[in-house]
């Protein structure tokens, strides 16, 4: 790799210009400060970092004296947010941490005079070096060779550092996915151990983890949390999908090997991903075998829909994605003709809004499938796009909101506010998306017609 040949010493990094100003402010007011952790790692593997922390030797007290403007983010853990122009870099003072409470604050906090101490108390030995103009690379757990290995190794013990603060087991393996790499193996053995802890860690430190690894380049990696043990302790239900074999033509996978497959097979988004990855969760409960030997998975659909929002919503999740995580999972085996009629009605039931991602999710499902019918089902898919296509381009109306005509128009037509509005139009919306060319106020307002709508709408 092209760091190889270089001396620690001689690293450059580049530094932004108003990181650069707080490093030259402490160093000129005698103290010791390196940038370090994520954006250290991030700059030797030429990745953009996301932010620029800043470990020194000065004391909060002293930070603050240093700087016109700064927060108390975790005054108490040593951390001072100094504000350059618009932006925020977390400023924290040399520490070795008791045991963590929230991933980033540990219960107590020692301060130190010594950068390796701080050093040692860091995850991961890749977020453990830290860097300055002057003295280069720090690297006292050789972090570099772990990069150029592609290696996740702890600091020190792993038993005790997963010990001291069990989210570690899945930042490794969020690390390992959004880099490309290989936990090595005893720390790995060590998560393999200690996994049935991680119920201690809070559901949201845990969801950010398990975001940060499905949407990364590597998300199939989501297989380590369920070989370490990890899964078994956030959503057992994983565990079972692994566990689950399918033998059906239109399957070549295990339940859990088809879940992970599709997660690699749709577009990096969340919701997308947290839909493939739990849209048949509950195929091991609907499981039957008929004569031939045949697997059948009847009423997995329904029964996935609901588990997936409970899982999300143990994990905190946020209402809009469990709803619409929820949504997908609940269509994902809709099918109906390829032809436009089917393809507004089909929009209307499933929500315009979420009908081209539904089509994304039939997609990767079907490429995690076995061959068998492969090329029709996604000729079936391309055909609903292109119809949906030109459905959307000729404006038709799929939704309330496309109907020539609203309540309003109705009131001025003498239909009392109320719920027969709503009735009269359903009814009519109805129609237009059976006959689009009756979507228009000539047509829907005409007296006769209106009167047919009204009686429509009693039977
Ligand atoms: P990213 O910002 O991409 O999520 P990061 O490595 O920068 O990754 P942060 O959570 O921003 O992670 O933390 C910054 C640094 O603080 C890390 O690089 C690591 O040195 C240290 N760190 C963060 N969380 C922990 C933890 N739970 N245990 C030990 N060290 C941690
Ligand atoms: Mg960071």
């Amino acid at each position: 790799m092209y760091f190889e040949s270089l001396l620690k010493k001689d690293m450059k990094i580049n530094i932004p210009d108003s990181a650069n100003i707080i490093l030259d402010t402490l160093h000129g007011a005698g103290f010791e400060a390196y940038v370090v952790g994520g954006c250290v790692r991030d700059s030797i593997l030429g990745r953009e970092p996301g932010d620029w922390d800043i470990t020194t030797s000065a004391k909060p007290e002293e930070v603050k004296k240093l700087f016109k403007r700064t927060v108390d983010t975790g005054i108490a853990h040593g951390t001072v947010t100094v504000l350059i122009e618009k932006e925020g870099f977390e400023v924290t003072t040399y520490r070795i941490d008791g045991e963590y409470e929230d991933g980033r604050h540990p219960k107590d906090v020692t301060f130190t005079s010594s950068l390796i101490e701080d050093l040692k108390r860091r995850d991961f030995t890749i977020n453990a070096m830290a860097y300055s103009v002057e003295d280069g690379l720090v690297d006292e757990f050789d972090g570099l060779s772990d990069i150029e290995k592609g290696v996740i190794r702890c600091v020190g013990d792993p038993i005790e550092r997963f010990s001291e603060d069990a989210l570690r087991m899945m930042r490794a393996v969020r690390f390992a996915a959004q880099l490309g790499y290989e936990i090595e193996e005893g720390t790995f053995n060590a998560i393999k151990e200690l996994a049935p802890t991680l119920s201690k860690i809070s559901a949201e430190r845990i969801q950010v983890e398990l975001v940060k690894l499905i949407t990364s380049d590597n998300p199939d990696k989501v297989r380590q949390l369920y070989e370490t043990g990890l899964t078994k302790v956030i959503m057992p239900e994983f565990d079972l999908c692994m566990e689950t074999e399918q033998n059906n033509p239109h399957h070549a996978y295990s339940v859990g090997e088809h879940l992970i497959k599709s997660v690699t097979e749709i577009r990096n988004d969340k919701v997308l991903r947290l839909t493939m990855l739990l849209h048949d969760i509950e195929k091991p409960a609907c499981k039957t075998t008929d004569e031939e030997g045949i697997d059948h998975f009847y009423g997995h659909v329904d029964k996935s829909a609901e588990t997936a929002r409970k899982i999300l919503r143990k994990l905190k999740f946020d209402r809009n994605t469990m709803v619409l995580v929820e949504r997908l999972v609940k269509f994902h085996d809709y099918g109906f003709p390829a032809e436009k009629r089917s393809v507004r009605r089909a929009a209307n039931k499933v929500g315009d809004d979420i009908f081209p991602m539904l089509l994304e999710v039939k997609k990767a499902d079907t490429l995690a499938q076995s061959e068998f019918q492969r090329q029709e089902k996604l000729d079936w898919i391309e055909d609903v796009v292109r119809l949906y296509g030109e459905v959307k381009a000729a404006n038709e109306c799929i939704s309330l909101k496309e109907l020539a005509v609203n309540g309003r128009d109705l009131m001025e037509r003498g239909l009392p506010a109320g719920k027969e509005l709503g009735d009269v139009l359903a009814a009519m919306l109805k129609d237009v998306i059976d006959n689009p060319e009756h979507n228009n106020k000539e047509y829907l307002l005409d007296a006769q017609k209106l009167e047919e709508f009204r009686k429509a709408r009693d039977n």
